[in-house]
């Protein structure tokens, strides 16, 4: 007997090959009716048999295209109409899209077209289908439709219009694609900006191979690129970027070219080689390539997204047919790291890139295909909870994450370093792209630029605006300024509590639960530096129930710079620091410093428990001064690793009944400490073992068994699953970051759930 079905599918499912994979299915079982978007995603109405209507049912949820993210299928019985065959209908009112998509990296039928000779994309750079490819980077405005990308210029041939026409290809309403007579053109330019004749994949090759820097344009901004593998093209990198220590990512064509510099389990390989295509932090091998992440443990490594990224790889193996080498080791390792000198927003314009990157790059791989938002290359790490973020954008951005709650439209600006905004609508967090450290004019504008973009693709209107309690960051004074203009409340929020809120956030936790802050620096309430905060977060309230001890800052903001002023606190706050100035002899200011630690005069204190790994890094002599940020805490965790499990320090730590965490007697056992990375692993496992015990006191007072744990500490992984294993064995559930940094890049989340239960 015929039935009838009416089904509503909400998520993301526009501009994803939702309706033609619907169509194919209906054809496939032989189905009735039609499918169409809707302003709430895609709505169906189909009549067949019964049993057919079931197995439809179950396979949309279970083979839907790769990028589209279900959240829900409601199906009601209704009457049959007699509809013979099934169409893809018209929306109701135009074209809604609801949402722009995220980039992906390529998928296999296009890496299969890429690859075969004989096709008409063979070796087409912009190769793309409704299943992969840019979206995010290339949209400039709602609805998500070819006139409003950067494709707009770029007009089908026949062939593509056909393509993009038949619900039965893959091409079915695919908004950016294209082919070698109708779509953007490669370029190769010399260093001089003067176009090079040949082939731009294999000119681009060659200066690689020969040792030189390539900028290439990614899919949200230009990457530098080199050899990975040749130490000099490296160093030279290094000296032409000014950029002496921090890590390089490296990119391989597959995972078993990377075995025998990293180690790649099977969660690490998912990762990789998932759609949304991030850099992987994974354990470094014995074999190292030379001067890509000095001193650490972990190699950052990443899969071609694109076709450039793919077709330099191809390139290198020689130009054969077919896909079978794609699962063989490949030789070309070459380091991707993006295009920002001197730490301002990612180039992601041709004439920009020719400018700003004169002297750095020997040659330059673009196109004419223009990058609409900037987008940094994502960045997760492995925890024993799983895949966590260091980074979030390309891939993830603009993918919202669905709140418990539901409330006005906050627009949130976060904080100072590795800054995101957020927006949320309805009960979905929208956070943006990394944006980067606040502390120059550009990355502030371009702070400025993502909120009104965000705006713009996402037709949302704030109604309340938060920001970071600290009077002087940039985002703040942006917030303020918005307000006014807008005329809306500024909720400005703890920086801790915004940490904590961020982790609440994420998991759908809306009764109060502890909270366990370690981070750099933030804002306290009392006008002071916190940064190691034990808090009871109960939705919009929170309640500092303790703090790490307090070490002083010599100098001010030097002091989070220079370890060796935080050893030199320690030594201080431990009655040891007439021994400055004969274990700093090498440092100008070790007299001063010592002076200004009895004196408090710009030494204000912190209990900041990043500037405790500091302390710890300073004390073993690991670095007197870091060349970037977190570097101490980073060197210190992987000088760690390699010492083996080593007990906590008994009695290394002291609960006072004021809340206070005191430290004091593990930082002594490292003054002394002949064996730097026996003393790094002591501090972490009696650091861990400390905060264990004083969340658990804390836990049982308050009569709560849920922690969250947020601040940038938490990248640390060491730290992070040894303390989770304590408070998990002893009864708490352990809540952590995973959809958003535990650091500053997730903070804008946190102060917009804040806002939302802040009643204005
Ligand atoms: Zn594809
Ligand atoms: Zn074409
Ligand atoms: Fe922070």
């Amino acid at each position: 007997m015929i039935q009838a079905r009416h089904i509503r599918v909400s998520g993301l499912v526009q501009g994803v090959g939702f309706r033609p994979f619907v169509w194919r299915l209906a054809k496939e079982l032989d189905l009735a009716g039609w499918v169409r978007n809707d302003a709430a995603g895609v709505e169906i109405a189909v009549e067949g048999e019964a049993d057919q209507l079931d197995a439809l049912l179950r396979r949309l949820e279970g083979e839907a295209p790769a990028p589209a993210r279900i959240d829900r299928v409601q199906a009601e019985t209704v009457p049959a109409v007699g509809s013979c065959d099934f169409v893809i209908a018209e929306s109701g009112a135009g074209k809604m899209a609801t949402a722009i998509g995220h980039d992906t990296g390529l998928c296999g039928d296009c890496l299969r077209e890429l690859f075969d000779p004989a096709g008409r994309r063979w070796r087409h750079a912009f190769i793309t289908c409704t299943h992969c490819g840019p979206r995010y980077t290339l949209s400039r405005r709602l609805p998500y439709d070819r006139a409003n990308t950067s494709l707009a210029d770029f007009a089908l041939c026949l062939d593509c219009a056909n393509e993009y026409e038949n619900p039965a290809d893959r091409r079915f309403h695919a908004e950016p694609i294209c082919c070698p007579q109708c779509g953007p053109q490669l370029q190769y330019l010399a260093a001089d900006g003067e176009a090079q004749a040949g082939d731009p994949i294999s000119n681009a090759l060659a200066v690689l191979r020969a040792g030189g820097i390539v900028a290439i344009k990614g899919l949200g901004g230009f990457h530098l690129a080199c050899d990975a593998r040749n130490a000099d093209a490296v160093a030279e990198l290094r000296r032409r970027k000014n950029r002496e220590e921090k890590p390089f990512a490296v990119m391989a064509a597959n995972v078993a070219s990377l075995a025998g510099y990293a180690v790649v389990d099977a969660e690490a390989a998912t990762c990789l080689s998932a759609t949304e295509r991030p850099i992987v932090l994974l354990p470094k091998r014995k074999l190292e390539l030379p001067g890509i992440a000095p001193g650490l443990q972990w190699l950052g490594a990443l899969l071609p997204a694109t076709p450039i990224q793919w077709l330099l790889l191809h390139e290198a193996a020689g130009r054969p047919a077919g896909t079978a080498w794609l699962d063989e080791p490949q030789d070309l390792l070459l380091v991707m790291t993006s295009a920002n000198p001197g730490g301002e927003p990612l180039v992601i314009d041709n004439a920009e890139a020719l400018q700003r990157l004169a002297g750095i790059a020997d040659g330059y791989l673009l196109h004419d295909r223009a990058i609409v938002a900037r987008c940094d290359d994502s960045v997760l790490r492995q925890s024993a909870s799983g895949p966590a973020f260091i980074r979030r954008a390309r891939g993830y951005t603009p993918t919202p994450i669905k709140l418990a709650t539901s409330g006005p439209s906050v627009l949130a600006l976060g904080a100072g370093l590795k800054n995101t905004v957020c927006f949320t609508r309805g009960d979905e967090a929208f956070v943006s792209a990394h944006i980067g450290d606040l502390d120059n004019a550009t990355t502030v504008a371009f702070l400025d630029e993502t909120v009104h973009h965000l705006q713009h693709i996402l037709q949302v209107k704030p109604r309340v605006i938060a920001c970071d309690l600290h009077p002087d960051f940039p985002s703040t004074r942006l917030a303020q300024a918005l307000a006014e203009e807008w005329q809306m409340p500024l909720v400005p929020v703890q920086h801790h509590h915004a940490h904590i809120a961020a982790v609440a956030a994420e998991h759908g936790v809306v009764t109060p639960l502890l909270g366990l802050a370690l981070d750099g620096i933030g804002h306290g309430s009392d006008g002071t530096a916190w940064g190691g905060e034990l808090l009871r977060v109960d939705g919009a309230q929170y309640q500092r129930l303790g703090h790490l001890a307090p070490l002083q800052l010599p100098g001010g903001d030097r002091a989070a710079r220079e370890p060796w002023r935080m050893a030199a606190a320690a030594l201080h706050a431990c009655g040891r620091g007439e021994e400055i100035p004969q274990r700093f002899a090498h440092q100008a200011a070790a007299a001063t410093v010592e002076k200004m630690l009895v004196s408090g005069f710009n030494a204000p204190a912190t209990s900041s428990a990043g500037r405790l790994f500091d302390a710890a890094a300073g004390l073993l002599g690991l670095r007197d001064v870091a060349a970037y940020e977190g570097q101490a805490a980073m060197l210190l965790e992987g000088l760690a690793t390699t010492a083996g499990p080593v007990a906590p320090l008994a009695d290394g730590w002291k609960l006072s009944n004021d809340g206070q965490l005191d430290l004091r007697p593990l930082l002594l056992s490292l003054m002394d400490e002949k064996e730097p990375a026996v003393g790094a692993a002591r501090f972490h496992a009696t650091l861990a073992a400390a905060l264990a015990a004083w969340t658990l006191a804390a836990a049982r007072r308050e009569d709560l068994d849920t922690v969250a744990l947020g601040g940038g500490c938490f990248l640390n992984q060491l730290l992070l699953d040894d303390l989770r294993q304590h408070l998990t064995v002893a009864g708490l559930t352990v809540l952590e970051a995973a959809r958003v940094p535990p650091g500053d890049g997730g903070i804008s989340l946190g102060q917009a759930w804040v806002a939302l239960h802040t009643e204005c």
